[in-house]
């Protein structure tokens, strides 16, 4: 009989929904209106062409590189974030080597991690979720060969000074650093002028979120050159599809609908955090699209009344630290009117109070 490596037998299935998911999607911290008008004409003007063609990635990395302040030799686009992981993972990871993650965070670090035999050593946060910097850096061996954080954190919505992401490159030369800026625009801060100088630091960004491009599935891994040339080896030359390289360009250049969106999400998630306050519920201020509200044992409840309502929600309460929590993704102004509305009635249907049924 057929047998997987062992490593990848021992795999738990990561399954998050891929089919019906109809509503108000507010569980992958997608954008909620979708990509920019532009973005949309240049993909509905693409021809039969440009899709026999194999597509080039070269041309679109100069535009990225150009646009990240970078040389196109420290740039590589990837199939969304989830690949530039798995690409590292790749590239770094020998069986019995060590990834360090920050737990709880996004899943697919430990996934890539183990799937190449490695040991996921997992460096529990800090009260309320602070980055666990000393324990980190004590969990580094030898050994430790990928040190994944996300900044800011998922589901946290948690942010990390970049200082402390870059002394732990320093700490570890024998370790790839992946920083993963996927919701870096809700941030703002980043550690991409730090490429150059730093051999051992990625930086990883994608057009999931804030661009509204989770459908295409396109990311940025950005390292020293010497660094990025060893992990394009093992990414397929035709990773990125044509019709994403081909929207690309238009999506950096639109800046402004990019900016405008942030903002609306930025100040929506005030609003919405201000909410959760006032409803005696207890919530993580975050520095990304979403907002992890901890509703106590009533959090399955608390789901499906929202997806009784239209609402798709995510449950974390399986996450290390999250017991009872759930993960609310910031939207623009009605679609963050529709979450407060429903909020409040659900809380007041189960009775909920400081994550409490009373
Ligand atoms: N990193 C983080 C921290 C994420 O939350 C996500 C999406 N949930 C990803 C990466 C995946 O991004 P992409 O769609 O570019 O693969």
């Amino acid at each position: 009989m057929l047998e997987a490596r062992a490593a990848v037998r021992n795999l738990h299935a990561y399954r998050p929904p891929l089919a019906g998911r109809v509503g108000l999607r507010l569980d992958f911290n997608e954008s909620t209106v979708g990509c920019s008008p532009r973005v949309l004409a240049r993909l509905r003007s693409l021809d039969s062409e440009l899709l026999a063609r194999y597509p080039e990635r070269e041309p679109v990395e100069k535009d990225v590189a150009a646009f990240l302040g970078l040389d196109p030799a420290q740039v590589l686009l990837t199939n969304g974030v989830d690949e530039a992981i798995h690409l590292l993972c790749c590239a770094y990871l020998d069986p019995g080597d060590e990834a360090l993650i920050v737990v709880p965070t996004f899943a697919m670090y430990a996934i890539f991690a183990q799937a190449e035999g490695a040991r996921v050593v997992e460096v529990r946060a800090g009260d309320n979720f602070t980055f666990p910097a000393q324990d980190l850096l004590a969990q580094l061996s030898l050994r430790t060969r990928l040190i994944a954080v996300a900044n800011p954190n998922n589901p946290t919505g948690a942010a990390v000074a970049g200082n402390v992401l870059v002394q732990i490159a320093q700490a570890a030369p024998q370790a790839a650093v992946l920083v993963d800026e996927a919701y870096f625009e809700f941030h703002g801060e980043t550690l991409i002028d730090q490429i150059p100088q730093i051999e051992n630091l990625f930086v990883a960004r994608t057009f999931s979120k804030a661009y509204g491009l989770a459908g295409l599935r396109i990311g940025i891994l950005a390292g020293e050159a010497r660094q990025t040339e060893t992990v394009r080896r093992v990414a397929s030359p035709y990773n990125v599809n044509a019709a994403a390289l081909a929207v690309l360009p238009e999506a950096l250049q639109d800046q402004e609908y990019v900016n405008r969106y942030v903002a609306q999400v930025l100040s929506n998630r005030d609003r919405l955090q201000q909410e959760l306050g006032n409803l005696g519920l207890h919530y993580w201020p975050s520095h990304a699209n979403f907002v992890l509200v901890r509703i106590g044992s009533a959090h399955g409840e608390f789901v499906q009344e929202l997806r009784n309502r239209g609402i798709l929600v995510r449950d974390r309460s399986t996450d290390p630290g999250c017991e009872g929590c759930v993960r609310l993704t910031v939207g623009n102004d009605g679609h963050t009117e529709a979450l407060i509305s429903a909020l409040r009635n659900v809380v007041v249907q189960l009775g909920l109070r400081n994550g409490v049924q009373v």
